[in-house]
């Protein structure tokens, strides 16, 4: 029998980019008890914004089995640490935009939620319309005199092109060309951990328990009341009165599948009992697929690691061009890639996923299948955004930096090139009680059963347009306030 512990008013599973805001808000409340349940370490909250510790053998990672597409195997890497997948990314920091928002439920509507992004922000730039003043996270952006020659060769070349100039990436309707919103301060990348539970670390009614993984949510009369974990080789159950699993767009499904809630037939085949049918659960996620555009540099540059992989950006109808400022092997520890890329991402592909488990085992990680590009408009898509890339890589801004790429290579390497822009969103998806889809309700709690909410990635209905980390950090800022309600 699991080792019983005393109630708290909320556990929290996962202290990634959304479980540190909903532990740290809740936490204010100096009358409520938190618990955060974090199955990594502590001491990655910070880190020069140019290294990502995601390559083998990071202790800061987990490693999931992918597959991009049938027969293209990929390991899928994501935070395992205090601060999540959000302690070991890129940095770039922009929100969804108000277009995105408009394929939401309607209370997530971009008036809705643009109070959410201004609170959880300090941004001086741009117009204060926009933007917070007083929030956890701080933004920046690099200037102009301090670009790479590589960035402001794209600038350029995307200005030559036709594309507009935009400054603040995070206005409601930003497209073209500008530079990159970041969660960093002075080259540090500044992860929700480092931003919200930093200043919470002295509350007497905040717990953080590293180390502890959670295998499933208890349930009594159909109510969570607690978390199985594994803590320091012990098993026992975190009782509380209200759940919230922040595990991320793998994780969440993951537990939830092991509780019982997910597609009847896969849970039954595995030999799991079912609690709730809900097939949406691990069903229809979404990512960017990425496929680079590699380029020889006529001159070196060696890697600075306080400055960004991608000060600036592109996009253009649903694609976003990356011309990171150095090559993968340069930013990731392990990684052997010393090619220069530019990166093209589909920013609305058609093609979803799923996260399937392969065993009855809580501790057996699922195959997250892609099924990248499937779709013939994913694959034309791609098709154009690959031609701009070289078009742009062949234009006069770039000539005294890097050498031709052949006519044609780029979309001929499209299959070759294919990776994923982690960006993984939508694996239990948010909508309404009667669309049997939908896993959470628009509050985000799971619908069938009581006291268990979400506030990651995982409830996207519909992945942003942009990288989803300033969303994630949004939605968990406003399930805190309704669970504070
Ligand atoms: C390498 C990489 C680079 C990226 N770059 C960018 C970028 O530059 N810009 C951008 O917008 N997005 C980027 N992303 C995506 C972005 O970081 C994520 O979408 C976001 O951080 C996800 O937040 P989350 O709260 O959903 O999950 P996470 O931040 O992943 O948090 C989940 C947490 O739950 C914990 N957990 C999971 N299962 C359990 C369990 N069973 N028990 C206990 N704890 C558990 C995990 O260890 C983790 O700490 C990147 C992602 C990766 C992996």
């Amino acid at each position: 029998m699991p080792a019983a512990e005393p109630v708290a008013d909320v556990v929290v599973v996962g202290a990634g980019s959304g479980g540190c805001v909903v532990a740290a808000r809740l936490s204010e409340n100096p009358d409520r008890t938190v618990v955060l349940v974090e199955a990594g370490s502590d001491g990655a909250r910070t880190g020069p914004i140019g290294t990502l510790p995601v390559g083998p053998g990071s202790p800061l990672v987990w490693r999931y089995p992918g597959e991009l597409q049938p027969g293209r195997d990929v390991v899928i890497a994501r935070g395992r640490t205090v601060g999540g997948s959000g302690a070991v990314n890129g940095g770039y920091f922009v929100r969804g935009t108000a277009a995105d928002f408009e394929r939401w439920p309607a209370t997530w509507s971009y008036a809705a939620v643009l109070p959410y992004f201004r609170k959880l922000e300090t941004d001086p730039f741009g117009d204060r319309r926009w933007h917070g003043d007083g929030g956890p996270m701080p933004i920046a952006r690099t200037t102009d005199a301090a670009l790479h020659s590589i960035s402001a060769a794209f600038l350029d070349a995307a200005a030559s092109a036709g594309f507009g100039y935009r400054a603040d990436l995070n206005e409601p309707d930003a497209t073209g060309a500008g530079p990159v919103p970041l969660n960093a301060h002075r080259g540090t990348r500044v992860s929700t951990a480092a931003a919200y539970l930093g200043p919470a670390a002295d509350r007497a009614n905040l717990r953080v328990r590293t180390g502890a993984v959670a295998r499933r949510v208890v349930f009594e009369a159909g109510r969570a009341v607690g978390v199985e974990v594994d803590l320091a080789g012990e098993r026992r159950v975190l009782r509380a009165r209200t759940v919230v699993l922040c595990a991320g767009a793998v994780g969440t499904p993951q537990l939830l599948m092991h509780s019982g809630i997910g597609p009847a037939q896969q849970l039954s085949r595995l030999g799991l009992s079912v609690l709730v049918d809900r097939p949406g659960v691990g069903q229809g996620f979404e990512d960017h697929p990425e496929v680079t555009v590699g380029y020889r540099r006529a001159v070196p540059s060696p890697h600075a690691r306080g400055r960004a992989i991608l000060e600036v950006v592109l996009e253009a109808d649903g694609i976003e061009l990356r011309p990171y400022t150095a090559s993968f092997g340069d930013i990731i520890p392990g990684v052997g890639d010393s090619v220069a890329r530019i990166g093209v991402a589909l920013m609305r592909p058609e093609s979803r996923g799923e996260v399937v488990l392969r065993s009855a085992d809580p501790a057996d990680p699922p195959l997250v299948r892609y099924h990248y590009l499937r779709s013939a408009a994913d694959q034309a898509a791609m098709r154009s955004g690959l031609e701009l890339a070289q078009d742009l890589l062949s234009s006069s801004p770039f000539a005294r930096l890097v050498e031709p790429v052949p006519t044609g290579a780029a979309v001929a390497g499209m299959l070759d090139n294919l990776g994923t822009s982690m960006h993984l969103s939508g694996s239990c998806r948010m909508g309404a009680d009667d669309d049997p889809t939908a896993v959470v309700d628009d509050r985000c709690r799971v619908i069938g059963v009581e006291g268990l909410s979400v506030a990651d990635t995982s409830v996207m209905p519909v992945l942003t347009s942009r990288g989803p980390h300033a969303t994630a950090v949004m939605i968990a800022e406003r399930v805190a306030a309704f669970l504070d309600a």
